[in-house]
């Protein structure tokens, strides 16, 4: 069975260092708040290269964090795209403020810039920009149209830890930057985990109130908060992990490299990467028009493969009040039936990637012969 991502693999090259580090936060039992958390704030925003780091429970509650930061109330607008996960939309309803989307790019699967003005309202506050399967929307056409009307900029990058923006860190480039550690994630703890980076001092004295109930001291609350804290032995094992961060990323280039040229030439469409972006690859998706089918095959031959996301939020249930119908993003809604997301983690090698892509490549020739073989029935 080849999995999708491995964590033991990548966990099994620092098994010492790692457990030497749990050990270390069980004998100091500081549980809550350790000073590796601080030391993880310190250390993750000197590799993204800003000014102030807030550890948080997890990426959503980061998201949630940083709107508030912004002041982003009940009846504001906050733009966001519709192929994403939930969780960057469901931040959005935590203020309660209204979500408006603008679809997507049919090439790096990011935020259309050129559809942003026509979303804009007097009610727009933000935008939540998604750096989607690592790489980096468009930030220069974006930042003009947010200073031209004077919204904030909150990057969701919890698939981009690492990625590069003209030679900048995803998460440097707006007002605030937003991460999740979750597992799986490009840097992933050992269970929920986020953080949000800014360099407005004003905003991180916010977020770390906000953080942990609105706290000046033990018994004094000033503002209404939240239990938004990270476990100490989260942020050790985090340090731990952001140590071996670059390289992992470039572990996840290699493979995308090696995927692009197995599969190129194969009727596949392949990913698109930017001049400006250096693409860090939490993901690497493919499209194909037998996606359903494929799938299905890919599963059944031992091959566990994911779709990233095959409902566009503006189709899900949850979000049927805002009134959105089929055909309202056609981009997001095309792509969510042909994309597929392959295995891809550090540490994958070339044996394994030539064994997937076989695999992918057989099981297509089969599907469009038995298609074609329909067509000619019908
Ligand atoms: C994972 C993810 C989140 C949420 O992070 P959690 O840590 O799971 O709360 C938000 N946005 C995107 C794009 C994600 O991929």
């Amino acid at each position: 069975m080849m999995p999708f991502v491995d964590l033991k693999l990548q966990h099994k090259k620092i098994e010492s260092e790692l457990k030497e580090a749990i050990n270390r936060v069980f004998e100091e039992s500081n549980f809550i708040f350790g000073k590796d958390i601080e030391l993880l704030e310190e250390e993750f925003v000197k590799y993204i290269g800003v000014n102030f780091g807030v550890a948080c429970s997890s990426g959503t509650s980061a998201l949630h964090l940083a709107l508030l930061a912004c002041g982003i109330k009940a009846g504001d607008e906050v733009i966001t795209t519709p192929h994403t996960f939930i969780a960057t939309v469901e931040a959005i309803s935590h203020v309660g403020a209204v979500p408006v989307f603008v679809d997507i790019e049919d090439t790096t699967y990011n935020i259309d810039p050129a559809l942003i003005e026509k979303a804009i309202s007097k009610k727009t506050r933000a935008i939540i920009v998604v750096h989607l399967y690592g790489q980096c929307a468009n930030m220069e056409l974006i930042l003009n149209i947010a200073r031209k009307y004077d919204i904030r900029v909150i990057e969701d990058c919890a698939q981009s830890h690492g990625a590069l923006y003209k030679g900048r860190k995803a998460g440097s480039v707006g007002d605030v930057g937003c991460f999740s550690f979750f597992p799986g994630k490009n840097l992933g703890a050992m269970g929920d985990a986020g953080i949000v980076v800014t360099n407005d001092k004003d905003m991180s004295v916010h977020m770390k109130a906000l953080r942990n109930h609105g706290r000046k001291d033990k018994y004094e609350h000033f503002i209404v908060g939240y239990n938004y804290r990270i476990s100490s032995f989260q942020a050790a094992i985090l340090r731990i992990k952001l140590k071996y961060l670059d390289e992992n990323n470039k572990l996840r280039q290699a493979a995308a490299n090696q995927y692009n040229n197995l599969l190129k030439n194969s009727g596949f469409i392949l990913p698109v990467v930017g001049e400006e972006n250096s693409h860090v690859f939490h993901l690497y998706v493919i499209r194909t028009q037998l996606r359903n089918q494929l799938v299905k095959m890919l599963q059944k031959n031992g091959i566990s493969v994911g779709i990233h996301y095959p409902i566009p939020i503006h189709l899900q249930i949850a979000y049927k009040f805002l009134g959105y119908n089929k055909g309202a993003f056609p981009v997001a809604e095309k792509i969510a039936n042909e994309i597929i997301s392959l295995p891809m983690f550090p540490g994958m090698t070339l044996d394994n990637i030539i064994d997937i892509v076989e695999m992918v490549k057989k099981s297509s020739r089969e599907l469009k012969a038995s298609t074609s073989q329909l067509e000619e029935m019908a």
